[in-house]
């Protein structure tokens, strides 16, 4: 379905958890003493209706995310659930890696393959200041066992905040020579009421370029695929991956926003920076039918904003599904 500047949405997000193992600085910091409670929060046959009901309308492309979804019991369930709706082309999954050692085996076997993993650093000390958990290691095992499982593609999230990880853009980009692991600098946003954002702590897309550059050499354009994001992809000579720039702060993509996102609580959001949302769960849970869901969803689609207006959200990432 298109919406009213010309988009066809065809990618929904669906945030499975509120509930996060680490406390990342630029995210949810203190985590929360009062997570949603379970009732609050979609079952899995809600989760399908919703995700059958929005396949009505043209969607092909879901992403399981959260808070940390794979802190969901029988998330696997999930994602096989979601591969019987014949018209879902592809599945993916974003995760902070802590788990994956344990879990990778079991998502293959589920036939999901695309794998996002976010990383900010590669040094064990940092990783602790940024997510206030000793897990870098845990989390570096996770992404080998990815590779050695053979998951495809591999795609390593990194926001880049000056003064805080800008030391290691090099090294970050310089895992796609030796890995099989697209790395997407995204740039730091202005997400969540408890997170401190200024404009000095980002670095652009255009900065990072720029550095990488001037090490590595000019990087070579890589054409982006149908159903995949906003980055602007490129290469390094010789390498085993691509490296993309996610802008949305110095050069928004709102012109080819492709997408909607579903709150763990089951509320629709149009876009990330606007609060404006449609209750999923009432309808679900007033006894609506799939035809009502998708006359909400399609309502939805019709009032979601034309651009962002990059203001400060009520939630912060991990209540939306990043
Ligand atoms: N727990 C999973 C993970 O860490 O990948 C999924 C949820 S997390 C909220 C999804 C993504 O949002 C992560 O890649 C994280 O870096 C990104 N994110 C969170 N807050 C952000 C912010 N203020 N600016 C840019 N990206 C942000």
């Amino acid at each position: 379905m298109q919406d009213l500047y010309g988009r066809e949405i065809t990618y929904l997000r669906l945030s499975i958890t509120d509930r996060c193992n680490l406390r990342c600085k630029y995210c949810n910091p203190e985590g929360s003493s009062n997570w949603l409670p379970h009732d609050e929060i979609l079952s899995f046959e809600e989760l399908v209706s919703i995700c059958r009901a929005a396949s009505m309308i043209g969607i092909k492309k879901i992403r399981l995310t959260g808070g940390e979804p794979l802190l969901r019991p029988d998330f696997v369930k999930l994602i096989n659930l979601i591969s019987e709706i014949n018209t879902i082309e592809k599945i993916c999954i974003t995760t902070n890696g802590v788990l994956l050692e344990d879990f990778a085996y079991e998502i293959r076997k589920s036939g999901l393959r695309h794998i996002n993993i976010s990383l900010d650093t590669l040094k064990r000390d940092k990783f602790n200041y940024i997510t206030g958990m000793d897990l870098f290691n845990k989390v570096w095992n996770g992404i080998q066992k990815v590779i050695s499982e053979g998951f495809k593609p591999i795609k390593i999230n990194t926001v880049i905040m000056s003064g805080i990880n800008d030391d290691e853009i090099l090294d970050i980009a310089g895992l796609t020579l030796d890995y099989p692991l697209n790395v997407r600098f995204i740039e730091y946003m202005p997400l969540g009421c408890r997170s401190k954002w200024d404009l000095d702590t980002v670095v652009s897309s255009q900065k990072i370029k720029e550095i990488v550059e001037n090490t590595y050499g000019e990087l070579t354009p890589v054409e982006n695929s149908r159903l995949s994001g906003p980055a602007i992809l490129y290469r390094i000579k010789n390498a085993k991956a691509d490296i993309g720039f996610i802008a949305p702060i110095t050069r928004h993509f709102c012109n080819i926003c492709n997408r909607l996102r579903l709150t763990p609580e089951g509320r629709l959001r149009l876009c990330l920076f606007s609060d404006e949302e449609i209750d999923l769960k009432s309808i679900l849970r007033s006894g609506g039918t799939q035809e009502d869901l998708r006359n909400a969803i399609e309502k939805g689609i019709i009032i979601k904003p034309a651009r962002h207006a990059l203001q400060q959200t009520k939630r912060h990432m991990s209540g939306i599904g990043g």
